[in-house]
């Protein structure tokens, strides 16, 4: 299953680029020098970061949103659950558009077109007193 880039897949990248210069110093330190390698810590991706909007967060919640337009993300990069609600909510963008600019693939941007198209048709539906009409599928 599609899942957008997160905080957490840019720190273990950074880890995953550290880890060899690491082992460098390592080897360097044992067979060279006494002195100790500096280690770098290890990256930890439980530790709650905050979100722009003040939220802690685990960093696997938040959602790299830097291809998405100025206008859209402001000077954001990463944005929490609550925050991309917020924007959907207000009608920023829709949640396929949201996802679409992340590069989502495309069943994804159509499945949740689709449920969008839906709920507004239900919208529409209700304010005119329409029955209800069964959807033929399922999005
Ligand atoms: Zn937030």
């Amino acid at each position: 299953m599609w899942r957008p880039r997160t905080l957490e897949d840019e720190l273990l990248e950074r880890q995953a680029v550290a880890a060899p210069a690491r082992m460098m110093a390592g080897f360097t330190a044992e067979t060279e020098t006494t002195e100790e390698p500096p280690a770098a810590p290890p990256v930890d991706v439980t530790r709650r970061v905050p979100c722009a909007c003040g939220r802690l967060c685990p960093p696997f919640e938040l959602v790299d949103v830097r291809s998405l337009p100025p206008e859209v993300r402001g000077d954001r990069e990463y944005m929490c659950c609550a925050c991309r609600r917020r924007l959907f909510r207000r009608g920023i963008i829709t949640e396929s558009e949201f996802i679409a600019m992340l590069g989502g693939p495309a069943d994804v941007v159509a499945w949740h077109r689709a449920a969008e198209e839906r709920k507004r048709r239900e919208k529409e539906n209700q304010r005119f007193g329409r029955k209800p009409i069964p959807a033929t599928r399922e999005p």
